[in-house]
């Protein structure tokens, strides 16, 4: 990370874990672990334990984040929550395009960018996903896939808007499966996201966005990935859910 340019985030996506009882432990486990963090600290959680880790958070420098969000205000949409909805409990971020959103739920670039534009109109900072499957590294188009994905994603985001969005390229078949991406390949993608994002918004805007890695990062991993000068920071699945492991990465951001 380029901690001149850019203030690294490290962010927890919890999925579909912890009830609200076990969320509680978590959060006060990881008070301590991140108190004298120096990045930005991020737990993204269910939706029935964001009160509560709004609640558990005040005065702390944990932030909390949704891992979802729908486009409209209101509406016929069962089962979804709006922007509106997290915003007047405290959710700061939200975790859009998540591979396994894509994967299961059918989520298109489409829907993504307009997550994110109604995110971004609801104040919420937006952790748009992005990345290629393992046939499409292995097909050697790799950056074709993430070019796309960030236009389509992005379309229609203004230069002031998209600098308060992170970036999580998260290589899908690094996720959940502890096959990380080698630091140069989290690099060599990292730093082909802020190029594209130079030629739609300029070098200055694109400097400024932070871009994550994300895809079995852990506490023996991340001080590398973290080194590398695109990487400002991770989205992290299962190493989110144990507050000591948490707590290392975190040390890796702050001393990195
Ligand atoms: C994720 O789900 O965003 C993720 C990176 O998961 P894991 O760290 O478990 O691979």
């Amino acid at each position: 990370m380029n901690k001149e340019l850019r203030k690294a985030v490290i962010a927890g996506n919890w999925k579909m874990n912890k009830t609200r009882p076990e969320a509680k432990t978590l959060i006060e486990e990881l008070k301590p672990v991140a108190e004298k963090a120096t990045c930005e600290v991020v737990i993204c959680v269910p939706y029935t334990n964001l009160e509560t880790a709004v609640e558990l958070t005040k005065g702390t420098n944990i932030k909390v984040g949704a891992e979802n969000v729908h486009f409209e205000k209101s509406g016929a949409f069962t089962g979804e929550i709006s922007a509106d909805m997290l915003t007047e409990i405290g959710v700061e971020y939200v975790i859009i395009g998540h591979s396994e959103r894509r994967q299961y739920y059918g989520e298109t670039d489409e829907t993504v960018n307009k997550r994110t534009k109604a995110a971004l109109a609801a104040g919420l900072k937006p952790i748009v996903c992005v990345g290629e499957l393992l046939w499409e590294r292995e097909c050697n188009i790799t950056e074709e896939v993430i070019a796309r994905q960030i236009k389509l994603d992005l379309y229609d985001v203004s230069a002031e808007d998209v600098q308060k969005t992170i970036i999580a390229y998260e290589p899908v078949w690094a996720i959940g499966t502890g096959k990380t991406a080698t630091s140069e390949q989290a690099e060599e993608v990292c730093g082909f996201i802020r190029e594209t994002l130079a030629k739609l918004y300029g070098k200055e805007v694109a400097d400024s966005v932070t871009i994550q890695y994300g895809g079995s990062m852990n506490p023996k991993n991340a001080a590398e990935l973290l080194a590398q000068p695109d990487v400002d920071g991770g989205l992290i699945g299962g190493a989110s859910l144990k507050a000591a492991d948490f707590g290392v990465l975190l040390d890796a951001a702050t001393n990195g």
